[in-house]
């Protein structure tokens, strides 16, 4: 049950995502141009940076709130949700909640002034695996150098805010343990080489970004609690709020291409009647809507938990709603498209753009496979056999 403010919140989700959203999405998507004039009016909206804490100048909202903003946003532009997801949760909330002062500020003065942080941990060689990273920050005197590559870094090219996951080493050349470095671009030696041409979410730059000799002041290390290892620990919990936001995402696309169908079958007459009177379309219709409600339960149910520390959601929590919400919205996405016959097949109505854009989220932000290890080990009281699940 939400509560009034949470419902007002929603409306004028709703409001923003229907009037300057939605009318932008279809040439988003062709353009593969990153969306700055939607990012400037939900700043505008006070729709970035919601979960930063109002001392630090946000509004101090929480996972659950900023997640019925996410669904209203993906129904009309999935590019524009994830913006939302990311400019209030992950790397943001892992620096609000594990960051100095000075990392908080700087961070909170970014994505309040629009920037979408980028969260730099998948390699070309450590995807799920992710703790078999070899990129590096070596220390020398104040300061860390990173070396590396990462690839599929959402944002790259157009985020400011960095924060890049390295192995430390110290000066005499011992590992530390995986720390978190934070460096704003543009940076002498960060440099995206590359752009991925995806199948979907195509004003979002997904890119290869090299650093050679980045220099990161000592100050910009997320301070470890105990050891560089720690940092990393911490990351992950974090990341948890991610992984509500990106199953958010996918069951917002859901909901959207499930109101465009329900319209049609009402509207569109074949053997005489409109075609939403046959069983056959109802029961997929009622299929769909189950899959959707379940979804949505799950993930504002992860969004309200808390795991350990008490700061982000319950992981396994968080894990299972991803996994549900992302194989259901896909599901539910194609149905959609069945529904409208030869014209769901068309550029010309936004189903196609929605089964590309829908395709993402059983694979960013820990594939489903890797999420199940997580919830299964959970279960059996075991750790993840490797890694931590992916970015
Ligand atoms: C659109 C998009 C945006 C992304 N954004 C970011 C970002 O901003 N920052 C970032 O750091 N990364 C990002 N990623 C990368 C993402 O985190 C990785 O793609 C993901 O962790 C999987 O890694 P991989 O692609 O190397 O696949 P792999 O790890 O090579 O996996 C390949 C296949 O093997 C399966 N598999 C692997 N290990 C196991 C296992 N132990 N048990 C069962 N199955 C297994 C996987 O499920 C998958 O099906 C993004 C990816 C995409 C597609």
């Amino acid at each position: 049950m939400l509560t009034f403010d949470e419902r007002d919140l929603q409306a004028h989700a709703r409001d923003f995502a229907d009037r300057v959203v939605r009318p932008r999405a279809a040439a988003i998507d062709l353009s593969r141009e990153y969306p700055h004039d939607i990012v400037a009016a939900l700043v505008r909206e006070g729709f970035m940076g919601m979960t930063i804490p109002v001392a630090l100048g946000g509004r101090g909202r929480s996972f659950l709130e900023t997640a019925l903003v996410v669904e209203e946003m993906a129904k009309a532009c999935t590019v524009t949700a994830r913006i939302v997801v990311e400019g209030n949760m992950g790397a943001i909330s892992a620096i609000i909640a594990y960051g100095t002062p000075a990392q908080q500020r700087l961070a909170a003065g970014l994505v309040l002034a629009g920037d979408k942080p980028a969260i730099c941990i998948t390699e070309p060689a450590a995807g799920s695996d992710a703790t078999a990273m070899t990129t590096r920050a070596d220390r020398r005197g104040d300061r860390w150098i990173v070396n590396g590559t990462k690839h599929w870094i959402t944002g790259a090219g157009v985020s400011k805010l960095h924060l890049i996951f390295a192995l430390a080493f110290d000066e005499s050349g011992r590992e530390l343990g995986i720390g978190g470095f934070i460096a704003v671009r543009p940076a002498a030696g960060l440099e995206m080489v590359y752009r991925e041409p995806t199948l979907g979410l195509c004003g979002m730059p997904e890119g290869r970004l090299e650093f050679r000799d980045l220099e990161v002041a000592d100050d910009m290390a997320l301070p470890a609690s105990n050891g560089y290892g720690r940092g990393f620990a911490d990351l992950i919990n974090a990341y948890n709020s991610q992984r509500v936001g990106a199953g958010t995402v996918a069951m917002g696309i859901a909901a959207g291409a499930l109101d465009l169908a329900l319209a049609f079958v009402r509207e569109r007459e074949q053997f005489g009647r409109p075609i939403g009177e046959f069983q056959g379309l109802q029961w997929m219709l009622a299929d769909m809507q189950t899959q959707l409600t379940a979804s949505r339960l799950m993930l504002h149910a992860a969004a309200r938990s808390q795991g350990p520390g008490g700061r982000f959601p319950d992981p396994a929590l968080a894990a299972q709603a991803k996994i549900f919400a992302s194989e259901a919205a896909i599901r539910i996405v194609n149905d959609a498209l069945q529904c409208f016959g030869a014209r769901g097949y068309s550029k010309d109505l936004p189903l196609e753009r929605m089964t590309r854009d829908v395709r993402m989220f059983t694979i960013a932000g820990g594939t489903a496979q890797v999420l199940r290890t997580l919830v299964a080990g959970r279960m059996l009281g075991w750790k993840l056999p490797q890694g931590r699940g992916g970015a």
